[in-house]
């Protein structure tokens, strides 16, 4: 099985063990023994999980997976290597203070962090978070935090010092992940009040999984009781338009399309047309997956944004290509003001460094996070469902993610 942000994850709990070592090599361990008050914290942890997959993927067995006849022109996935190893983590380390009812403390004198203390572990800490594909300057953001928050804190021998060190980490990290909300229901029921259907626009460059991203929205949308239909934007890929009807008729949403080679704003517009002729409430449009240094494409991009004004424009990056994801993110950002992300192959992803970033770096939300192959396999993106999963137990990870993949 695979930990989600596990190499991440691992980087976090070690620069927390370095500090609290330095605090601890500066007071004296005490060792209390206390009474285990807190360990339902697992179970609330687990329910948000179990919540969140029952939403997307109880469809009495229906969960049909993405993968299709179309041979792909290139598929990274097949090329990643899981970095299982490293990913296997001691189980709930972040909350071990919590369940242990030996409770580490400084001995019986006041402890003050300086900025001494813990500079050269913040230093590593920096190098470990840029390995593990952190962007350089959420690297620094939290570093800054960190410090912030922690020199000049005095730990009191009440206090444990994990959890003072955890708590800071966590914030520093909350305050990274927290962009502006995007709620994509709440747009589609404005659009249905004035009977015009939500229109969102996909891009991205090739292989990061639009296609089968619009698909799985496309689902979920359907699941939740709202029309859709799709525009086949791709005009361009060969057999782009065939994998999208494909998928079409799997989650039973109806495709517009032109031939292959038609411009792709046409398509798009044809697609909004049908759908107000008829009622539907979303129109999920592809766009031809594009290099942001090929100019021509990119204004072409822009000149389907200006033609379809869609209510949303969704960066779809590949969460494996790390800092790539983030470079293009932004490029796409500058071209066409996206205003969103969906990163995808989470459930591939060992390092877990642009979900960390992505959001950041772009000023702009994760909206959803593509984590396996079936069409409910895609989840709402939650600041807390991804800090607890950074800081909380790996035994609720396995919830979120398929078991039912084939690779
Ligand atoms: P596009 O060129 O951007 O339209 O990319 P596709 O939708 O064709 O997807 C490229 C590959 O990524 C396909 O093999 C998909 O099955 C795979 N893929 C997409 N999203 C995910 C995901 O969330 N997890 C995994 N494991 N694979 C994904
Ligand atoms: P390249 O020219 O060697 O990079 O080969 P490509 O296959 O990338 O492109 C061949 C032609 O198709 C060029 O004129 C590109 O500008 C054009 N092209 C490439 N990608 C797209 C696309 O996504 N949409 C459209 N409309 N044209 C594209």
């Amino acid at each position: 099985m695979i930990f989600l942000f596990g190499s991440l994850k691992n980087k976090l709990k070690e620069a927390v063990s370095k500090i609290t070592d330095k605090i601890y090599s500066k007071g004296g361990i005490k060792e209390d023994i206390e009474p285990n008050e807190t360990s339902d914290v697992t179970t609330s942890e687990g329910t948000t999980d179990t919540e969140k997959t029952t939403i997307q993927c109880s469809n009495n067995g229906k969960n049909i997976e993405t993968k299709i006849s179309y041979e792909k022109e290139s598929s990274s996935i097949n090329t990643v290597k899981n970095d299982k190893g490293s990913a296997k983590s001691e189980i709930g380390f972040f909350d071990r203070f919590k369940l242990m009812k030996t409770i580490k403390k400084v001995l019986g004198k006041e402890v003050v962090i300086t900025e001494d203390d813990i500079e050269d572990v913040l230093e590593e800490m920096e190098l470990e978070l840029l390995e593990a594909d952190v962007a350089y300057d959420v690297v620094e953001k939290i570093i800054s935090s960190l410090k912030e928050q922690l020199v000049g804190k005095k730990i009191s021998p009440k206090e444990n010092p994990e959890e003072v060190v955890i708590n800071a980490l966590k914030k520093a990290i909350e305050d990274i992940l927290s962009q502006n909300k995007i709620d994509i229901y709440q747009i589609i029921e404005e659009k249905k009040k004035k009977n015009e259907p939500a229109v969102f626009l996909f891009v991205g460059i090739n292989g990061t999984g639009k296609t089968t991203t619009i698909s799985k929205l496309g689902y979920i949308l359907k699941e939740k009781g709202y029309s859709v239909v799709l525009a086949a934007g791709d005009t361009f890929r060969a057999g782009a338009i065939e994998q999208l009807e494909e998928h079409g008729r799997n989650i039973g949403v109806k495709v517009i399309r032109h031939q292959k080679g038609a411009d792709s704003a046409a398509v798009i517009y044809d697609a909004i047309k049908h759908a107000k002729a008829r009622g539907i409430n979303v129109v999920l449009a592809d766009t031809a997956g594009r290099q942001t240094t090929n100019t021509n494409l990119m204004d072409e991009i822009k000149k389907v944004a200006r033609v379809v004004k869609p209510d949303l424009i969704i960066f779809v990056g590949d969460a494996l290509t790390g800092n790539d994801a983030i470079t293009q993110a932004e490029e796409f950002n500058q071209a066409v003001n996206i205003d969103g992300v969906i990163l995808t192959k989470i459930d591939a992803d060992a390092k877990g460094g642009a979900a960390l970033s992505i959001a950041y770096a772009i000023g702009k939300p994760i909206l959803f996070l593509g984590v396996g192959q079936r069409y409910c396999d895609l989840m709402e993106f939650d600041v807390n469902w991804m800090v607890n999963k950074l800081f909380g137990e790996d035994e609720n990870m396995k919830k979120v993610i398929s078991t039912e993949r084939d690779f």
